[in-house]
């Protein structure tokens, strides 16, 4: 048992997010996963498609060298020719251009050549060169000077076929080809040369008709020597085609500025959110892909040359990152010595239960949490900062101090600077206080025992001090160096002392942290508020948290929407060590996540999407059991009693996951195969499902997917809200006592829509009816976010003032349930049937 529990109060202390190093898997997009052999194909795929300029040239060897040369020349200067408008200079367009260019130069050059075999064969090709020079000047000018990005498709094709026109003849195109035979004979295909912009014009122009218009005109000589006046025209051809091509495609299109984006590709990323991340169409990339002899859907994984190759073509600047860059590691972003600026002592109050920690953070933050908590155990973490008298500022942590709370406190651990060891000097040294003992020096950190209840006649804290030696804690009055003090949590006594201890302490440790940088923080405690959806108490580490800030927390990414102080206020930001509750994640975190701050949201949700990844892969890894236990299990015939938990608030899984843990016997075993909080999702019914598991739901719900699954897969669900109801039932369960089941059949779910008052006290829901039917006198359960408010009974139900039995689906009714008042617009109800019937599941 305490070996058990050990290990798992040990795990949590790792609050960094492994990250498995040397896996070539990610997740880019919520749920999508990549699993490529990035590697290999890096070059290859570059020069493939032969979309890249530079295979063009060398395909295109004409046994007479002065072409290239010149060519190669004339590459930068047409760009420069004309100046780009300042209101725009794609750099698509001068890639394209580029591109383009080269590609024309090369069969000018050629073309030129051997049709003026006969004639000044030198002069030709220069002027060739020339003629292609001020050619691409005019493109340019002409593109720019129209300056509309998305028709920029449209622009090439006409720039192809203006282009190509006077001398070019590729036999490639039947356009092109037709063109010229007249003058020149179609040489054999290059396959290099089939561009896709070749393509792209091709099915564009569709025929291309205006440059039959023209072609007849025109001879190299003629092109040469008419080259300053089509200049003009076909600046003006350009714009006329460009119109008719986007009359053709459906109207007039608003000309739209396109967007240059820095795009962030990583070693595999699905087209889909490639196309998403530089703002483009899903659909053209595909076509693109297609172009590039490339079958891919949305929904496919490409690699990262493969990337850079389509957001190059688009556009848009390519930010490669690797998956080692994916993931955040804090721990390298080191911040110089000269940026630290001392920071406030973290602090957490051990001991065991009843010893006085919560009357000590209560007397401490003058509160009474006591009383509110009328002797319960402390379910939440509630942590603050006080000021000591000397001003300085002592940050508390409040754990929990029950031992079905032990991992949590572990976890508190791993944030604190310094533990305040509570004991009861009319107590003694209980196994929690040992617990709390070998916690705190296995995190290494510094203790101050702090003797309470010393007000107490037989309180005797020379008999603590003594017992604490058994334990190794030497304290100074026994010439040890762990501080003591001896205190009454209720009187208020030795209370500054023990500040000043802790001061002195903190002193000793120098706790310096960066203030001016992105936060960092770790959460202390997440829970699925019923109103504010998931809320998590932080630690700030290093940085300041502001409103605004985009963040990732564990799996989850988020922006803050609101930082609220200890004291419930709303603050615009939180430095070092303070502890505030952050609204704005987009789902709820476990305690020990770190929450780091991120440029964007984009790059919040890639990690978080990689991480969750990583979650799952090791979630799934984790299911299956070892071949030790298998083999343990068969040679002792443990039945073991595979569960899911999910809850509302960490403390609930932890309490759960414990008690589950406590009522395993030699015989049968529960074997918790996940426990987190928050809704039921999809993935826990899967993993359910396939481990043939029950989950247990304690105040909360699945939410709407879940539940089509739990219905298709058969997942037993198991929902309380009282923690003894479920221990007492799996333990029965499990003892083979099993009692007639509980079988539950939703029969209908509604949402409220508004909120009205119903007699004197009551209130009453407009709801509309959006499954099955709501019948009078069923049971029902009022959810919030996938977070029960209360469970009850359908009371009254009326139709337009009447009275009525049941009502459908699509309908809109009134209804009062019975002894609940808390009803929000916005909640959903669900309403069903419970029947009791012999059980004839077996356990195990
Ligand atoms: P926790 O379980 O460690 O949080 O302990 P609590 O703070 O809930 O205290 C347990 C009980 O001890 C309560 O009834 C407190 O009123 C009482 N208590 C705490 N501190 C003192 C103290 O200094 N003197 C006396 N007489 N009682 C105390």
């Amino acid at each position: 048992m305490s070996d058990e529990k050990e290990k798992r109060t040990r795990k949590p202390l790792g609050l960094k997010r492994a990250v498995d190093a040397g896996e070539v898997k990610q997740t880019f997009s919520h749920g999508r996963t990549n699993k490529v052999a990035v590697e290999v194909k890096r070059r290859r795929k570059l020069t493939k498609p032969g979309e890249t300029p530079a295979p063009a040239p060398e395909a295109a060897p004409p046994p007479p060298p002065p072409p290239p040369p010149p060519a190669s020349g004339a590459s930068g200067a047409p760009k420069k020719k004309k100046p780009a408008p300042p209101s725009e200079t794609p750099q698509e367009r001068v890639a394209r251009l580029q591109r383009e260019a080269e590609e024309e130069r090369l069969k000018l050059a050629e073309e030129a050549r051997k049709r003026d075999e006969q004639r000044a064969k030198e002069a030709a090709e220069e002027e060739a060169r020339q003629r292609e020079e001020n050619k691409k000047a005019e493109e340019e000018a002409a593109k720019q000077a129209a300056e509309e990005a998305e028709a920029s498709a449209a622009a090439e094709t006409a720039l192809d076929d203006a282009e190509s026109e006077p001398a070019a003849k590729k036999g490639e195109k039947g356009t092109v080809a037709r063109k010229f035979t007249p003058v020149a004979r179609p040489e054999p295909k290059k396959p290099e040369k089939k561009k896709k912009e070749d393509k792209r014009a091709a099915k564009d122009t569709g025929g291309g008709g205006k440059d039959k218009r023209r072609s007849g005109k025109l001879t190299v000589t003629k092109a040469l020597n008419e080259d300053e006046g089509r200049r003009a025209r076909s600046l003006a051809a350009l714009k006329r085609a460009r119109e008719k091509e986007r009359r053709a495609q459906g109207g007039p299109a608003a000309p739209r500025e396109k967007q240059i984006r820095d795009v962030v590709v990583p070693e595999a990323i699905t087209v889909g959110e490639l196309a998403k991340r530089m703002g483009e169409k899903g659909a053209d990339l595909v076509k693109e892909l297609f172009n590039l002899d490339m079958m891919v859907t949305v929904n496919q994984t490409i690699d990262q040359d493969t990337a850079e190759l389509l957001v190059e073509q688009f556009g848009h600047n390519i930010e490669k990152v690797s998956e080692a860059d994916v993931d955040i590691d804090t721990e390298e972003d080191v911040d110089p010595e000269e940026t630290l600026k001392p920071r406030p002592p973290v602090v957490t109050i051990m001991g065991h239960v009843d010893h006085g920690k919560t009357s000590l953070l209560d007397a401490l933050r003058n509160a009474n949490v006591t009383k509110g908590e009328a002797g319960g155990i402390t379910q939440h973490i509630g942590s603050y900062q006080v000021k000591t008298k000397d001003k300085q500022t002592i940050t508390f942590l409040d754990t929990p101090g029950h031992a079905a709370f032990t991992e949590m406190r572990a976890r508190g651990a791993g944030v604190t600077d310094i533990v305040v060891l509570v004991v009861a000097a009319d107590d003694g040294i209980m196994p929690q206080t040992i617990e709390a003992i070998n916690h705190t020096k296995a995190a290494g950190v510094p203790m101050i025992v702090a003797i309470n209840k010393m007000d107490k006649p037989e309180a005797d804290p020379d008999n603590i001090r003594n017992r604490l030696l058994e334990h190794e804690v030497i304290v100074e009055k026994l010439s040890g160096d762990v501080q003591d003090v001896e205190i009454s949590a209720t009187k208020k006594t030795g209370l500054d002392e023990l500040l000043e201890k802790i001061s002195l302490q903190a002193e000793l440790l120098e706790l310096k942290a960066r203030p001016d940088r992105d936060a960092d923080a770790t959460v202390v405690e997440a829970q699925l508020d019923k109103g504010r959806g998931p809320v998590a108490t932080v630690l700030i580490t290093r940085g300041t948290l502001k409103r605004g800030d985009t963040f990732v927390v564990g799996t989850e990414s988020g922006r803050v929407r609101a930082i609220v102080n200890d004291s419930g206020k709303q603050i615009k930001e939180a430095g070092p060590s303070m502890p505030v509750e952050v609204l704005g994640l987009g789902g709820v975190p476990s305690a020990g996540d770190q929450l780091t701050v991120v440029e964007n949201e984009q790059r919040a949700r890639e990690v978080a999407a990689y991480r969750q990844e990583k979650a799952t892969e090791k979630r799934t890894a984790l299911a299956p059991t070892s071949f030790d236990t298998m083999f343990n299990n068969l040679a002792s015939n443990v039945i073991e009693w595979p569960v899911l938990v999910k809850a509302d608030v960490q403390g609930s899984v932890e309490a759960i996951v414990t008690a589950l843990h406590n009522i395993s016997n030699d015989e049968i075993k529960v074997r918790v195969l996940h426990a987190g909080v928050g809704a039921i999702t999809e993935s826990d019914v899967t993993l359910a499902a396939a481990s043939e598991a029950p989950i247990i739901g304690f105040n909360v719900r699945p939410n709407a997917k879940a539940r089509e699954l739990v219905k298709r897969d058969g997942v037993r669900m198991m929902y309380y809200d009282v923690i003894y109801h479920l221990t007492e039932e799996v333990a029965k369960e499990m003892a083979g006592e099993l009692g007639p089941e509980r079988i539950e059949t939703v029969v209908g779910r509604a949402e409220v829509k508004q909120v009205f008052k119903s007699g004197k006290k009551d209130k009453a829901a407009g709801l509309l009816v959006e499954e099955g039917v709501i019948r009078k006198g069923l049971f029902a359960r009022l959810t919030r976010e996938d977070v029960i408010v209360s469970a009850t009974t359908i009371a009254s139900l009326r139709r337009f003032k009447d009275d009525v039995d049941e009502v459908r689906a699509g309908l809109e009714c009134g209804v009062v349930l019975e002894d609940t008042n808390d009803i929000q617009p916005g909640d959903q109800l669900e309403v069903f049937e419970v029947e009791e019937r012999e059980r004839t599941l077996e356990v195990g």
